[in-house]
């Protein structure tokens, strides 16, 4: 360690100096060393958008070992909502691992996990009976949602939509839209999954309707694999790395009556979207829409691995026991973690600072927008912010503008992620415990990113 470099005391959570700082040059002499070390170690599959090596973060800054702050505002991909070592977060973990760390809620169950389903019967949409069962990972979540659908509906075929993601297992890779990285290479994947057209305003016909693209959907889906054969619509109401589409008003709503018309269960994939992001619980309560199932995770655990399905109470318990599970799903740490990042969210009122950071940062990049034709679009809800790039005067993507620009966000000391089926987007993920100076002074960096690209 250099005379510059973090104390190894040095401690996250929202006492952490909240400042941006570089100390060396990003990535920094101790992250370069580390970096050598990892390609003779780790697997070259598993990239790093910013290869500096973490060494505490809270609040809105991340601090590498080199002793640089970031402006965090990408909450390690919509996962740490209530800031990294959230303080209720810690005390319900660590308390948890001096009890135990694992029975298996398959073999001998605790209170955490119960408390949990209901909890989150509580916050997900509509006052049906509903029932929850927990698992590790959003793709886990989303296979089992459609091992539910399967099961309770006695039909296969499953419906996505363009431009989707839905993790990397490999019945989420079919699921998944884009080709590369996420599936070129790994085929072959599941069978009688079908892909239909979606609503995606900036690059549909001007005008298209909610429910006109909704007919468009529907009635492709209806010729293609037929509505009496489908057992689940999988779809995300904002889509995350498809690009932070948010879909005409009235899309998910048509779509949501058109698959209980036809028997189809309509599986919300909220695992982005989903717990205090948009500004409310869900995404979809913005839409008045109640999914049959909805899956959450990455903002749920509060930075421990944890996820979801919950929903009507006649299709989970369809399952006959046994047929859920796994050997860590609903970890009791993870569990403690997940009900302390709840309870911060209602005490802190994270959701209301979510459609905060919202309008300021819209606000913002509007005013950009305005004086820049690269940028086509901003959109988003709450606390879930995209800017799209495209060449002037058209749809065209500007995927290299995008990446000059976060390039020059990450070396000036500011944490942004791109996103996009073009990759043309640059997507904001702020966790809500970020400060407004620090929110600011990262839109300033983006906006100086953008002014020398
Ligand atoms: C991240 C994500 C997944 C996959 O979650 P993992 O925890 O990475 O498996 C699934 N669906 C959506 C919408 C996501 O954003």
């Amino acid at each position: 360690m250099t005379a510059s470099a973090p104390s190894p005391e040095l401690i996250g959570g929202p006492g952490l100096p909240q400042r941006r700082e570089l100390r060396t040059e990003v990535p920094g002499p101790l992250s370069r060393e580390l970096a050598a070390r990892r390609s003779a170690a780790v697997s070259a599959g598993v990239s790093s958008t910013l290869p500096v090596y973490a060494a505490a973060a809270g609040g809105g800054v991340l601090v590498d070992v080199d002793g640089n702050s970031f402006v965090d505002l990408g909450s390690g991909i919509a996962v740490t909502t209530v800031g990294n070592s959230a303080p209720k977060v810690v005390a319900a973990a660590s308390d948890q691992l001096a009890r135990f760390t694992h029975t298996c809620a398959m073999i001998t169950p605790y209170e955490s996990y119960v408390r949990l389903a209901e909890e989150l019967a509580a916050i997900t949409p509509g006052d049906h009976e509903k029932r929850t069962a927990l698992f590790n990972t959003g793709s886990e979540a989303v296979e089992n949602a459609v091992k539910i659908a399967r099961c309770a509906t006695g039909r296969t075929g499953i419906a996505v939509v363009d431009h989707a993601y839905h993790g990397r297992t490999n019945l989420t890779m079919a699921l998944t839209a884009k080709n590369k990285p996420y599936k070129d290479g790994f085929g072959p994947f599941a069978a009688d999954v079908h892909r239909a057209p979606t609503s995606y305003p900036f690059r549909d016909d001007a005008g298209l309707s909610g429910a006109a693209a909704a007919k468009r959907t529907t009635d492709y889906l209806e010729r293609t694999a037929g509505a009496d054969r489908l057992a689940a619509l999988v779809i995300e109401p904002i889509q995350g790395e498809g690009g932070f589409v948010v879909p005409a008003p009235g899309f998910l709503a048509e779509l949501a009556r058109w698959c209980r018309a036809n028997g189809i269960v309509f599986v919300a994939d909220e695992v982005q979207t989903g717990v205090a992001r948009t500004g409310s619980w869900f995404a979809t309560d913005h839409e008045d829409v109640v999914p049959d199932l909805i899956t959450t995770a990455k903002g749920l655990g509060g930075g421990l691995p944890i996820a979801a399905v919950t929903g009507r109470a006649e299709l989970m318990d369809a399952v006959p026991a046994g047929g859920l599970g796994g050997t860590y799903g609903g970890n009791p740490v993870a569990c403690a973690a997940a009900l302390a990042a709840l309870e911060t969210i209602r005490e802190d009122g994270l959701i209301a600072r979510a459609a905060a950071i919202g309008e300021q940062a819209t606000a913002r990049l509007r005013a950009l927008a305005a004086a820049d034709p690269r940028i086509g679009d901003v959109r988003g809800r709450g606390a879930m912010i995209a800017v799209e790039f495209v060449r002037p005067g058209g749809t065209e993507p500007d995927a290299a503008l995008a990446k000059a620009v976060a390039d020059h966000c990450h070396r000036t000391g500011v944490l942004v992620l791109t996103c996009g089926s073009f990759g043309n987007v640059i997507r904001l993920l702020p966790p809500l415990t970020i400060p407004d100076e620090l929110l600011h002074d990262g839109l300033d960096v983006l906006a100086d990113a953008l002014a020398q690209s």
